[in-house]
């Protein structure tokens, strides 16, 4: 396996993560869905043996990315322990991201870590029911989420907490960290909305907003348990530089209360972005640079992944932070930044337009 940190020469060679969204099946119907999930697998999902050629094809990288299966409900594919087994003697690393459902089981976790998965990923969107139900669309998600909490710690799963920022929650940042804190959290996330999917119904924040957000942000990536990132917002990462922090500060403390020293663990390098160091694969085998990015760059099994990612000319622009546009092209931050291209996309139709949401000049 490799492993030699993921530096900037690698961007234009293999993707740092690799999202595989096996299923677009999923019983919630969350109010910022990418997927727009539905109950029912779709029917041109990819057949169990192309979801074994995907993987194996990923695993020919010469640096293997990290493979998250996604979805949808990644745990409504009959197959997903196979593919995650595969995942693992492929020497790839994996990471799951189930839904709140009553699939999402103590045992299903237990399952998925023997067949290989090494984190798992979960939602929490309010500090409690109230917030959190009213935003996942299911009374229950909450208490649920929770489970899901304590299920990754019984069994010593790192987990990462995502939360949707939106203009229902923005106001409850402080909340949602103390809920978090002493829960055994590695990582948590804040994804700032991208109006695609049924996001598109909810109301992001003003990019003022996002600053204060983002103060808030690093003020618990300070004095919390769990490191901070965002996920579309790296003018987080701009916003810490510029307070003389490190935006890759490791986690200090793992699932299950095992101790990681800052630095103790190899984090993604300032840059990852849509289709620089990251990679998606839809449950039909659609190639896009990220999941809110939804360009069709090819298709699996016709089109190589591999190809793709390196010769692909939207995925060869969005690896070159020169070729971004507006603010974000004269930027002095745009290599450690670059703006979300997911949401320039949404907004402007020009995934290397400049990141609607920054107020930062150069
Ligand atoms: S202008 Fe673009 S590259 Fe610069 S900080 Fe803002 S989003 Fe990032």
């Amino acid at each position: 396996m490799h492993r030699e940190p993921y530096t900037e020469s690698d961007f234009p060679r293999h993707p740092l993560m690799f999202y595989y969204e096996v299923t677009r099946a999923c019983d919630l119907v969350c109010k910022h869905c990418r997927a727009s999930a539905q109950e029912e697998p779709a029917p041109d999902e990819l057949t169990p043996e192309e979801g074994l050629a995907l993987i194996d094809q990923v695993a020919q990288f010469e640096r293997k990315p990290t493979i998250c299966f996604t979805g949808g409900d990644p745990l409504k594919r009959a197959d997903l322990f196979d593919l995650i087994a595969r995942a693992k003697e492929r020497g790839i690393t994996s990471a799951l991201t189930p839904s709140a459902t009553p699939l999402a089981t103590f045992d299903a976790f237990r399952r998925a870590k023997e067949a290989g998965v090494s984190a798992i990923g979960l939602s929490i969107d309010g500090p409690n029911p109230e917030v959190h139900d009213a935003f996942r669309g299911f009374t229950g998600s909450f208490a649920k989420a929770m489970e899901m909490l304590d299920y990754a710690r019984e069994l010593r799963l790192p987990v990462q907490v995502n939360t949707s920022i939106t203009r229902r929650n923005a106001h409850l940042v402080d909340e949602i960290a103390e809920l978090l804190e002493g829960k055994g959290v590695a990582m948590w996330s804040a994804f700032f909305l991208v109006p695609v999917g049924r996001g598109v119904e909810e109301v992001r924040i003003t990019p003022a907003e996002y600053v204060e957000v983002f103060a808030k942000l690093w003020r618990h990536a300070q004095t919390k348990s769990f490191a901070v990132k965002t996920t579309e917002a790296p003018h987080y990462r701009r916003y810490v530089l510029e307070q003389g922090g490190n935006p890759l500060a490791a986690p200090k403390q793992a699932a299950g209360g095992e101790t990681v020293g800052r630095g103790g663990r190899a984090r993604a390098p300032l840059g990852v972005t849509d289709g620089r160091g990251i990679m998606f694969c839809g449950h039909n085998g659609e190639i896009c640079p990220a999941g809110f990015l939804p360009v069709l760059c090819g298709r699996f099994p016709r089109d190589s992944v591999i190809d793709i990612y390196r010769n692909h000319p939207l995925f060869q622009a969005l690896h070159n932070p020169d070729n971004y546009k507006g603010i974000c092209g004269r930027c002095g931050y745009r290599r450690v930044c670059g703006g979300s291209r997911s949401r320039a996309y949404a907004l402007t139709g020009d995934p290397l337009a400049a990141e609607p949401d920054c107020i930062f000049e150069k």
